[in-house]
């Protein structure tokens, strides 16, 4: 649902950059894990964020996944929010068969009202998405307080199809991949 704007993405690449400045100069926290940057702005969306994430690893399917963690999360709470996170990316990973080191950059926001008001700062129209990823930005963009592990499951996809391949799917191939893995995550990931 995401790729069909980033043609626009790109068209208003000046604007882009002008908006991502202008953001980072709200001086936005970031909690680093393994293969994921979050960016927030204060606290309670992060605690929120990590309440909506239900997602239990099984872990009998990891080889990489036995905690040791590269994460520059601090607490305690932090520490299990970054290995519950990195575990879904490793899942992901694990149902698509595709494993390469990834960073991805998400962009947590507090409400809707704020989603919706990045969404036109970025692409200057409007439209209702509940979450979103930009390639040129390695970005997913997401509602603290609309989220679950399958939304969250089904945008990381796009950015490891994204990043996988020489060249990128087409958005079609792409969508029928994220709507697997967000539909599968629960289940054991099958072996070809
Ligand atoms: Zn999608």
């Amino acid at each position: 649902m995401l790729r069909r704007v980033l043609c626009l993405a790109f068209f208003s690449g000046a604007l882009l950059v002008f908006g991502l400045t202008s953001a980072s100069a709200e001086q936005l926290y970031t909690l680093k894990t393994k293969y994921l940057t979050l960016k927030y702005e204060n606290v309670q969306d992060l605690n929120t964020f990590n309440e909506k994430i239900d997602f239990s690893p099984d872990t009998s399917s990891f080889s990489s996944f036995s905690g040791t963690s590269q994460s520059s999360a601090g607490t305690g709470v932090e520490k299990k929010m970054a290995n519950k996170l990195d575990a879904l990316v490793e899942k992901v990973q694990l149902i698509l068969d595709m494993r390469k080191p990834i960073n991805i950059i998400i962009r947590i926001y507090p409400d809707e009202t704020a989603l919706h008001t990045a969404y036109f700062n970025i692409f200057k129209t409007r439209k209702k998405l509940r979450a979103w990823y930009i390639f040129e930005y390695n970005t997913i963009y997401v509602n603290a307080q609309d989220l679950f592990s399958g939304m969250l499951a089904h945008e990381i996809a796009h950015a490891i199809v994204d990043h996988f391949l020489a060249v990128r799917p087409p958005r079609a191939t792409a969508e029928i991949l994220a709507r697997y893995v967000d539909r599968h995550l629960n289940e054991k990931a099958k072996v070809y």
